[in-house]
C-alpha cells in the first residue's frame, strides 16, 4: 500500500484498524503528563488491565479454598497450566500437548539441553549465532562443560559477513553441512534480540535434520511477535519467556515446546520432578519416574499460581484480538515505520539512519533496529525527552518495537516527526 508521512494519514490508518480498541485495555507509563509512546514491548510488555482481576481471583481461591484449590474451585491448580496451552499452541503453531508454561527461560534452555544434547566422540558440536543473548551463551558454555568438553572445541558460532548486519540462511545451512555429522544441536535465537532478524526456522531445521542433528530455538523475541509453525516446521524443541511480547510481567513464567515425537515418549531422557509424573498415579508417590506422555512430562515443580494467573489473563487478549489479525497489523505497522524512516533519510542532505533489521517482511517481526550513522545519542535523548520509550544499545543502535496490541500508527508518525525535527538541526 502507498503510505504518506503525515499525521492525518496515520490517524486514518488508526481509524481503519480493527484492533484499535485493545489499546484501552493496557496501562501506559506517563511521560510529560500523557501516555508514553511505548516502543519497548520487546523488552517488557505493558500490563494488561485484566491482570489485576486474574490475580485477585487466584488470591481469593487460595483464601477460601486453601489446599482444596488444587482439585476444587473454578480453575483447579493441579491442571492450571492446561488453561494456557490452547493459546500457546496457536501462538507457536504447535499441538496442545507440545507446549507447556513452566519455569523461566534460561532454566528451560538447560532442561532442554539435558534432553537433547547428548554428545558422543564423533557428534558433539553446537551451532549457534555469534553474540547470542548472554544468558544463552552462558547456558551453552556450561552445558558443554558439564559433559567434560571445552566450549571452544564444541560451540561453532555464525556471525554476519564483514560489513553486514544480518546472517544469511544460506550461510547457516552451509555451515551445518560443512560440519555435517559432528553437529549434535543447532540452537539459535528465532528472532535476534539486537537486529530483529527473524531466521528461516524451517530451512535451518531441515538443514540440521539432514545431518542428523536436532534443531532448537530460543523464542524470547519471537513468541507473541512473529508467525510460528513449530510443529509443521518439525522443530525439535524451543523455549521462550513471556514478559516481552506476551505481556505476562517481569520475571513471568516461561514456556517450552517439544515436538510430539519426543513429547509422547516417556522414555525420552530428561531431568524429572514430580509434576511431570503420570497424573493417574502421581499421588501414590512410588519409586521410579513415570513421565506424562506429553510435554507436561518435562514439568518439575508445581506451577506458580500468581504468575500463571497473570499469563492466562494476558493470553486472553491474544485470543480476543485474533492471532492472524495481530500478524496483519504488525506487518502493516512495521512497513509504515520502515517507510517513515526512509522518508526521513531522503529528506536529508546525507543518510543518517541505517535500518539494520532486514527489509524483507518475512525476515522480521515488530522490532526495527536503527543504526544511527551520527549523533545517535542526541537523537535518542530527544526521543526520550519527548516521551518515546525506546531502547539504546551501544555503540549506536536504537531498538523500537511498535506492537499490534497496543501501539498506534499515530505513535509511529509522532516518533518519526521527532526524529525529523532533531535531524534537520544537525546539518
Ligand atoms: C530476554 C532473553 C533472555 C532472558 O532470559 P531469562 O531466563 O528470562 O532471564 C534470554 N535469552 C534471550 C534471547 C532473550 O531475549
Amino acid at each position: 500500500m502507498a503510505f504518506e508521512n503525515t499525521l492525518a494519514f496515520a490517524q486514518q490508518l488508526d481509524q481503519q484498524d480493527i484492533l484499535k480498541s485493545f489499546r484501552s485495555r493496557f496501562h501506559f507509563p506517563q511521560r510529560n503528563g500523557k501516555d508514553a509512546v511505548y516502543f519497548t514491548g520487546n523488552s517488557l510488555g505493558l500490563q494488561p488491565k485484566n491482570v489485576k482481576d486474574g490475580v485477585l481471583q487466584a488470591l481469593a481461591e487460595w483464601e477460601t479454598l486453601a489446599v482444596g484449590g488444587y482439585f476444587g474451585g473454578s480453575h483447579p491448580w493441579m491442571d492450571y497450566h492446561l488453561e494456557v496451552a490452547p493459546t500457546l499452541a496457536k501462538l507457536m503453531g504447535a499441538k496442545e500437548h507440545e507446549v507447556v508454561a513452566m519455569n523461566q527461560l534460561t532454566i528451560n534452555i538447560h532442561l532442554l539441553f539435558a534432553s537433547f544434547y547428548k554428545p558422543t566422540a564423533t557428534r558433539y558440536k553446537i551451532i549457534c549465532e555469534a553474540k547470542a543473548f548472554p544468558s544463552d551463551q552462558y547456558a551453552l558454555e556450561t552445558q558443554v562443560q558439564l559433559h567434560g568438553l571445552k566450549a571452544e572445541d564444541v560451540i561453532i558460532e555464525i556471525a554476519p559477513k564483514p560489513g553486514e548486519q544480518i546472517i544469511h540462511t544460506k550461510d547457516i545451512v552451509e555451515l551445518i553441512q560443512q560440519h555435517g555429522e559432528s553437529v549434535a544441536v543447532v540452537f539459535i535465537g528465532g528472532v535476534n534480540y539486537y537486529t530483529g532478524q527473524f531466521f528461516d526456522l524451517q530451512a535451518i531445521t531441515a538443514a540440521a535434520h539432514s545431518v542428523g542433528a536436532y534443531a532448537g530455538y530460543d523464542l524470547a523475541h519471537a513468541a507473541g511477535n512473529v508467525n510460528l509453525q513449530l510443529h509443521n516446521w518439525e522443530v525439535d524443541f524451543a523455549a521462550w519467556c513471556t514478559y516481552k511480547y506476551l505481556n505476562s510481567g517481569p520475571g513471568a513464567i516461561g514456556g517450552v515446546y517439544v515436538h510430539e515425537q519426543f513429547a509422547t515418549d516417556p522414555a525420552f531422557p530428561r531431568l524429572a520432578g514430580w509434576w511431570g509424573y503420570d497424573k493417574a498415579t502421581r499421588f501414590l508417590m512410588d519409586k521410579g519416574f513415570k513421565a506424562i506422555p506429553t510435554v507436561e512430562g518435562w514439568q518439575m515443580s508445581i506451577s506458580p499460581l500468581l504468575s500463571m494467573a497473570i499469563h492466562k489473563a494476558s493470553l486472553q487478549l491474544f485470543e480476543e484480538a485474533g492471532i492472524d489479525n495481530l500478524h496483519a497489523k504488525r506487518e502493516k505497522m512495521s512497513a509504515f515505520l520502515h517507510f517513515i524512516l526512509a522518508d526521513i533519510n531522503n529528506s536529508l542532505p546525507e543518510k543518517i539512519i541505517e535500518v539494520i533489521t532486514p527489509a524483507n517482511e518475512a525476515e522480521r517481526g515488530c522490532q526495527v533496529s536503527i543504526h544511527m550513522l551520527r549523533d545517535g545519542k542526541k537523537v535518542f535523548d530527544a526521543l526520550m525527552a519527548e516521551g518515546v520509550v525506546a531502547d539504546w544499545r551501544e555503540p549506536n543502535v536504537i531498538r523500537l518495537a511498535p506492537v499490534p496490541l497496543y501501539n498506534t500508527y499515530e505513535e509511529v508518525w509522532v516518533f518519526g516527526n521527532i526524529i525529523r525535527q532533531i535531524t534537520a538541526t544537525l546539518f
